[in-house]
């Protein structure tokens, strides 16, 4: 006989894992099932999230920040040290240590909740069962409940003519537990994750060259802000060619060569590692049972309806695994709201306000509306702006670098759309993302007190300078 649960989720990821805390929060007998084990050969819920994405990059960022600013800025503040090392299995170790404490953080508030979780595989059958299949090895048991909940995330895309390996082309998995720096990686594909990762790698003293096949940097950030962004990586060091589509790569004598097409034709260039990050797709792989009911779309998707039902009754799917931003707490919030319709109460997400962040130095964070898609929409809209040049903190900081830009409609002055790039562009953003939720207007953001000296404060005078009574700064 199937054991039975209010609501099976597959998946424990930042999707899967909150909404199953929420269903038993509201008092669902809940089921979490997730494969996923850690470096240490026991269970790891979490997700790519935990285990190999946002924490673990965001773990290397700050040692290679460390490292990079010992190398580089401390001298100004009358700082000197001699022979600075890095020792790169320290580095992974801490790392290692990081993500084991938050994915055994995630076991205990499933034992907290008394959410009853399964170490292994789910596949969806008909009838709202779910064949469970454990990753110790044990016996293939069936489970049933009212409610499912998919959430089964997504993988590294591959492309072809570029087969990974795990050693010389890898994927985030492989280049976040590199041994040794590179001399030199390629990196293809200049989006978030290849602009995260080849930062570590470049501020430890790797040569990184990152190839992108578009002709713009950053198309999903405002204009003005990947604009300036690319300058700043410039100066890093970051050697990012645009226009530039990789064809194939060789192994060949443990390097990686690399054929690619450009404005000056077909060339090749050769790295000591390659990393491939031209983006993530859905993972249903083994998820769906013919007869399941539940359908893809034409991008390989679990089809879902604003509210993340999918084709099959009772059957709801989230995260990365549906349309939508591929982020981490955008899952989160579709598991909490799924979980809390499944309970019977009203909820809803608002896919307008979700925050994106590049956690590369400076960060880059923004929410709402870019000019250009104000622009093309044919809003008419008010901009302000503030460098953080003219912010005393920044500049107290050592961190002059970027601006905020805020965008509002013409006649409501309600904000449309933040961009930041700075330090701690991905804090600052949230008091964005509060007054949008309210549908604040600049004015509003203007009038509120902002502590000095704070990064903050350009956010205030940004606003400010929507209204043209920017205080340090001409108008
Ligand atoms: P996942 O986290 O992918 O979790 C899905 C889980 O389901 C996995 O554990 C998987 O093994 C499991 N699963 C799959 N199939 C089955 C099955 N049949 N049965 C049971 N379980 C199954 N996002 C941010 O917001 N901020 C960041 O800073 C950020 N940094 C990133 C850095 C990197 C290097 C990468 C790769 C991604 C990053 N992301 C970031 C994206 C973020 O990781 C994803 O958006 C997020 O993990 C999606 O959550 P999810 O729960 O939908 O899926
Ligand atoms: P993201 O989805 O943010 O991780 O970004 C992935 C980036 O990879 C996008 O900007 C794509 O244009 C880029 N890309 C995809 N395929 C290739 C390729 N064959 N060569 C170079 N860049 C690519």
């Amino acid at each position: 006989m199937a054991e039975k649960f209010d609501l099976i989720v597959i998946g424990g990821g930042p999707g899967g894992y909150v909404a199953a805390i929420r269903a038993a929060q509201l008092g669902l007998r809940t089921a979490c099932i997730d494969p996923f084990t850690g470096k240490d050969g026991k269970p790891a819920p979490g997700g790519t999230c935990l285990n190999v994405g946002c924490i673990p990059s965001k773990a290397l960022l700050d040692s290679s920040k460390h490292y990079h600013h010992l190398q580089n800025d401390y001298g100004a503040h009358g700082i000197s040290v001699k022979d600075a090392a890095m020792d790169v299995t320290t580095m992974i170790a801490r790392k290692d240590g990081i993500v084991k404490k938050l994915t055994g953080g995630v076991s205990q508030l499933f034992k907290g909740n008394k959410v009853a979780y399964f170490h292994g595989k789910g596949r969806l059958l008909a009838g709202k069962l779910v064949e469970l299949t454990p990753s110790d090895g044990g016996e293939v048991q069936q489970l049933e409940a009212g409610q499912i909940i998919l959430a089964s995330g997504s993988v590294p895309i591959q492309i072809p003519n570029v087969e990974f390996d795990g050693e010389y082309i890898v994927d985030n998995v492989g280049a976040l537990d590199f041994d040794a720096v590179p001399a030199s990686l390629g990196v293809i594909g200049a989006g978030v994750v290849g602009l995260e990762l080849g930062s570590v790698w470049k501020r430890l003293g790797s040569e990184v060259i990152l190839l992108e096949a578009l002709p713009d940097f950053l198309t999903m950030a405002d204009k003005d802000v990947s604009k300036l962004a690319a300058r700043e990586f410039k100066k890093q060091g970051l050697d990012i060619r645009l226009g530039t589509l990789v064809k194939g790569a060789v192994v060949n004598k443990d390097k990686v060569t690399v054929t690619l097409e450009d404005g000056e034709g077909e060339s090749q260039l050769s790295f000591d590692r390659l990393l491939v990050s031209v983006g993530r797709k859905p993972y249903t792989e083994g998820l769906l049972d013919e007869g399941c009911g539940v359908q893809l779309n034409e991008r390989g998707q679990i089809q879902v309806d604003d509210q993340s039902r999918s084709t099959a009754p009772g059957v709801w799917a989230i995260g990365d695994c549906v349309r939508g931003p591929m982020l981490a707490h955008k899952a989160s919030e579709e598991g909490i709201a799924v979980a809390e319709l499944i309970a019977g109460k009203p909820a809803h997400i608002h896919f307008d306000t979700v925050p994106w962040v590049v956690y590369t130095e400076p960060e880059i964070a923004w929410v709402g509306k870019t000019e250009q898609e104000l622009q093309d929409a044919g809003i008419d809209y008010k901009a302000g702006s503030f460098p953080f040049a003219a912010n005393g903190r920044a500049l107290a900081g050592g961190n002059p670098a970027g601006l905020v830009k805020m965008l509002a409609d013409a006649e409501t002055d309600e904000i449309l759309g933040v961009h930041i790039l700075g330090a701690n562009a991905s804090e600052l953003i949230s008091e964005c993302v509060v007054a949008m939720e309210f549908q604040g207007s600049s004015e509003d953001l203007a009038r509120i007190v902002h502590a000095h000296p704070t990064l903050s404060e350009a956010v205030h005078e940004a606003a400010l300078h929507v209204d043209k009574r920017a205080i340090h700064r001409g108008n």
